[in-house]
């Protein structure tokens, strides 16, 4: 059981508008979603880069938990994600090793993936995401 590749990496931003021009005039990547999870209290935009994307995120409201991640941490990194199979599998296995699950089951994230995320506690500090695509299969 191991993640076949990371999915995305999700990056805090105060605003997509401002942080998307580096990705899109310096690197010359192409945003191909923004999409509001009103229930993660966020706006995401992707881009693709190979098989793996990056994720901007930026919070919806001051409560989202991306507001208090720059709060307190500032701009950058906010989590990995890998991609796995059996995502219910994987959580209860985790669990099982002693990881601190933030989610103990799936919910749905965005474009769609069912996602879980591991605490940054168990990780060394580093907030995981787990995700599955289902329409995949
Ligand atoms: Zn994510």
């Amino acid at each position: 059981m191991k993640p076949t590749h990371i999915e995305h990496i999700g990056v805090a931003v105060k605003s997509i508008d401002e942080a998307r021009k580096f990705y899109e005039e310096v690197l010359g990547l192409t945003c191909y979603s923004v999409e509001e999870i009103a229930e993660q209290k966020v706006k995401t935009a992707f881009f693709m880069v190979g098989q793996t994307k990056i994720e901007l995120l930026e919070a919806t409201s001051l409560e989202s938990p991306v507001a208090k991640f720059i709060e307190n941490k500032g701009q950058g990194i906010h989590h990995i994600a890998f991609a796995v199979t059996g995502l219910e599998n994987w959580l209860t296995t985790t669990e099982g090793k002693g990881v601190q699950l933030i989610d103990k089951t799936p919910r749905c994230g965005a474009e769609g993936l069912d996602i879980a995320f591991l605490h940054p506690k168990s990780t060394g500090g580093v907030l995981i995401e787990l995700c599955e695509d289902k329409n995949k299969k």
